[in-house]
């Protein structure tokens, strides 16, 4: 059970979806650097909450039998349901919501484009345990604008995605709205809502710093399976 503290409370809340629903290409800028169009309604799929490791936990990188060459990092601005979703309009998203937190949607992204090339789904490559940081604390909703808050994402100091929630091509109303057309979104599930552009790959020894202003830093080092 992974539990982030809330942000000036003192209490922890503890991590319970039963499943985390990930927008793709919802900046034009990272769909553009993989040869895609922004999609025209929210394109969305699902990791399961056996991918999720806390703040400081290791990303274990596959091992050598999978022959996965390429895992890169995805920072992305996490929401969490509070009050099940099933047809909500999206101007009563907002009062639905539990809080936000940083997530790193990573990806076995060698595996991703074969799976895709053979019109396969692309689950596998986004699921492979501790695929899934999330942390390292919660903001309740209401304490910040969702809507304008910088990303940032760096690799042993080093500077790879900068962005602002600004960008994001669906903005988190119509994301929630949208997915619970087709499923119901219960109290404790998560939205990954996409990643800005300058995903890139990841090592052995490795230490990932993803920082959302407001939020804070989810830091996870990169290790090689044992
Ligand atoms: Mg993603």
């Amino acid at each position: 059970m992974i539990e982030l503290p809330i942000e000036d409370t003192g209490s922890n809340y503890a991590l319970h979806p039963t499943k985390i629903v990930c927008l793709g290409r919802n900046y034009r800028a990272h769909a553009k650097e993989f040869g895609n169009e922004p999609p025209t309604e929210p394109l969305f799929f699902v990791k399961t909450p056996t991918c999720l490791i806390p703040h400081g936990a290791p990303i274990i990188l596959p091992p050598p039998d999978l022959c996965i060459k390429r895992v890169d990092h995805e920072i992305e601005l996490a929401v969490i349901i509070k009050h099940s979703c099933k047809n909500v309009p999206s101007n009563e998203v907002m009062e639905r919501l539990e809080g936000f937190t940083v997530f790193n949607d990573i990806t076995a992204r060698d595996l991703q484009r074969e799976d895709i090339s053979n019109k396969r789904p692309w689950f596998r490559s986004k699921n492979l345990d501790t695929f899934g940081p999330i942390g390292p604390r919660l903001v309740p909703a209401g304490s910040i604008d969702p809507g304008n808050l910088d990303l940032t994402l760096k690799v042993n100091g080093e500077l790879r995605q900068h962005a602002n929630t600004a960008a994001m091509v669906f903005k988190i109303p119509e994301q929630v709205a949208f997915i619970s057309r087709y499923m119901t979104l219960e109290p404790g599930d998560i939205i990954a809502t996409g990643t800005p552009h300058g995903v890139g790959p990841l090592a052995n020894g490795d230490v990932v710093d993803a920082t959302i202003d407001g939020i804070g830093t989810l830091e996870n080092p990169v290790t090689a399976s044992r």
